[in-house]
């Protein structure tokens, strides 16, 4: 099974891709994973980014891509793949079809995990640091029995920067400008599967499985 997996953040996409490469039995491609294989494996393009990463700047799109075609055409991706964070772009897209051009292979499917902009944003401001111990609680998913103290030392419990609603916000406006013309493009090419994400995570797994299979 050849896979994009898709999602904003907030989505749950982290967990539905472990569950699907533990079901389909395939390689978890992930842009960061991969350029951490590259460079250890000091290949030309694991090198050059490294020089990107180390200064601190983007890797830009052409090594990403001259990356995952590396990647791609390994061994272990002959019977299938999950690709996760790539595409980010519709340049990107292009360059991926491409890719799979070369390698006589196509898409079974790209998954688009979707969530109202409401509930991602309760997700991704919902986390809560101890300011003592560092343990983190969720005022969703994983309250505190006492609201904004923490469980395990009694610490108070704060807000990082990163999770305020501003930045939040931010994220989402920044990765929906980013994958909307991509989705479309794979809508066009009926390889777009849309899924429910505001499910159980083991019926956002079924659903997943249903259209693909
Ligand atoms: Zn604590």
């Amino acid at each position: 099974m050849r896979i994009i997996l898709m999602g904003p953040p907030g989505a749950g996409k982290g967990t539905q891709a472990e569950l699907l490469v533990e079901h389909f039995r395939t390689p978890h491609i992930s842009t960061g994973d991969m350029f951490r294989a590259a460079i250890k494996e000091q290949t030309s393009l694991g090198l050059k980014a490294k020089e990107y990463m180390d200064s601190g700047a983007l890797v830009p799109d052409e090594v990403t891509i001259g990356i995952v075609a590396e990647r791609l055409a390994q061994a272990d991706c002959s019977n299938g793949f999950l690709l996760d964070g790539f595409p980010r772009t519709a340049a990107q897209a292009d360059a991926l079809a491409k890719i799979l051009k070369d390698l006589n292979i196509g898409l079974d499917g790209v998954v688009n995990i979707e969530l109202d902009n409401n509930i991602l944003l309760e997700r991704l401001t919902g986390r809560r640091v101890c300011r003592q111990c560092a343990a983190t609680f969720h005022t969703v998913f994983n309250p505190p029995k006492v609201q904004g103290v923490c469980e395990k030392c009694g610490g108070e419990l704060y807000q990082r920067s990163d999770d305020t609603l501003a930045t939040a916000q931010n994220r989402l406006k920044v990765y929906n400008d980013q994958t909307e013309p991509l989705i479309a493009c794979y809508q066009e090419q009926s390889l777009l599967k849309r899924i429910q994400g505001d499910q159980e995570i083991e019926q956002v797994f079924r659903d997943i499985l249903d259209v693909l299979e």
